[in-house]
């Protein structure tokens, strides 16, 4: 029997792996503009990391983490996220003494044990950014900002963005209490899960998926309604900054992430076009977090986006990527020495930085020239005792048929002559 891959898991190739490539460039574009860094943590992680890290009461800790003991014993989790394994580095390489903000981004696999349905895989990949060292609102901004650039880069118009403060730890106390009253109220309706979050931290009780505690949550009180003097004026400082930019933004008091670490500040990047998991990007400040992981305080703020999302929501908005799989030149060969040539010559012009192909197969010359139109080439060439004998080739141009007759010596240059006036 065939092994197939496991579920939730999926081989990114072809077409599709250039639209990964695609999307990948831009994003280490944008980041170098932003100032932003990258930064390479390992696939797993000690589970204590994420079990601090992201929180007791989260989804992902209670239920979506792949953990294991590995031969030494040791408790291990592949990463479900990137944000503590970066906060993680950041104090164990002492980034706290480097000049501040420090700025990072990372492109990596995560793992979750999930229900797999369009958007939500097992092994999926996100791109996310951390600043470390700032409280101030302009970080927020910049770090929002970043993730409004990089969507107008791709092309996508209907996206938007919807922001929310969750206060400080004071704020945080005062809501945490007021929510614990309001479902305490509630709990014959709600799942037994948010029932045991409810006493143990009701914030988590927010995002419940479960359509019945949804219901009960139409009416609740928002974070908003709690927030001190200080946090107020953050979160207007924000506001002020986006609109600014001319970031466009939605004040939504429904939106808390679903980890337990922030603070003041979350926002979500949300696409209507691509069904039920239409959040692509979520984020927001995490103050105590690089303390929670035993640091120093350390004001920090970041987001994570899928790629997956991000493609969903790109082909939704603008149909497939445009993705240009045209090659220089073919060069095909008749008879054991013309194939020697065409090999040699192959190289030399990739050498040259030209995308140049030959017949690996040892096909007809007919074979090779149906060979040759499917590769999408420029132009195509075949070897054989003539062109050995005046060391010439006669290029066929593969758009008009028109044919060019070159010494060997001259086809690199001729390519790239002909590539240049294209352009
Ligand atoms: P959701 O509410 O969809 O479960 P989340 O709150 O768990 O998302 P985060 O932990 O904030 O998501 O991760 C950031 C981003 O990573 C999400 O906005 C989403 O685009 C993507 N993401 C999260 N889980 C998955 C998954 N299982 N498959 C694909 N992408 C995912
Ligand atoms: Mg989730």
């Amino acid at each position: 029997m065939l092994i197939k891959s496991l579920t939730g898991t999926k081989d990114i190739f072809g077409d599709e792996v250039n639209e990964w490539i695609k999307i990948e460039k831009t994003i280490r574009d944008l980041c170098k503009d932003f100032g932003f860094s990258e930064i390479r943590t390992p696939m797993f992680e000690f589970t204590s990391l994420f079990q601090r890290g992201v929180g007791e009461t989260t989804d992902i800790v209670q239920k979506e983490m792949y953990s294991f003991i590995d031969k030494g014993e040791n408790h291990i989790t592949l990463k479900p996220e990137s944000t503590a394994p970066a906060v993680r580095a950041y104090l164990e390489h002492n980034m706290h003494a480097k000049i501040q903000p420090v700025k990072m981004y990372y492109i990596s696999p995560a793992f979750r044990y999930e229900k797999p349905q369009a958007g939500r895989y097992r092994q999926f990949h996100q791109f996310g950014v951390e600043m470390f060292g700032s409280s101030s609102a302009v970080a927020d901004a910049e770090v929002i900002a970043l993730g409004d650039m990089l969507l107008k880069r791709l092309g996508l118009k209907k996206v938007e963005l919807h922001i929310n403060s969750l206060g400080g730890p004071e704020c945080r106390k005062q809501y945490n209490e007021n929510l614990a009253k309001f479902l305490e109220n509630k709990k014959e309706h709600l799942c037994e899960l948010c029932n045991n979050r409810r006493l143990k931290n009701p914030l988590r009780v927010l995002d419940c998926k479960n359509e019945k505690c949804q219901k009960v949550l139409t009416d609740v009180p928002t974070t908003l309604t709690s927030l001190g003097e200080e946090c107020k004026k953050h979160f207007e400082e924000v506001q002020a900054l986006l609109t600014a930019m001319n970031i466009n933004f939605i004040v939504d008091g429904s939106i808390v992430r679903g980890l337990d670490y922030y603070t003041k500040t979350v926002f979500e990047f949300i696409s209507n076009e691509i069904g039920s998991q239409g959040t692509i990007c979520g984020g927001g400040r995490y103050d105590k977090l690089v303390e929670e992981i035993g640091g120093n305080p350390t004001p920090a703020v970041g987001f994570g986006a899928g790629i997956e999302r991000l493609l969903l929501t790109m082909e939704a908005e603008n149909g497939p990527m445009y993705i240009d799989n045209s090659k220089d030149i073919f060069i095909g060969y008749r008879g054991e020495e013309a194939m020697i040539e065409a090999v040699k010559l192959t190289n030399e012009l990739r050498q040259a930085g030209l995308k140049a192909e030959t017949d690996p197969l040892g096909r007809s010359v007919k074979a090779q020239m149906k060979y040759a139109n499917k590769l999408e080439v420029r132009y195509s060439a075949i070897i054989g005792e003539s062109e050995l004998e005046t060391k010439a080739l006669s290029l066929k141009n593969m758009a008009t048929g028109e044919p060019s007759i070159l010494p060997f010596s001259d086809v690199a240059t001729f390519l790239k002559d002909d590539t240049n006036a294209n352009l």
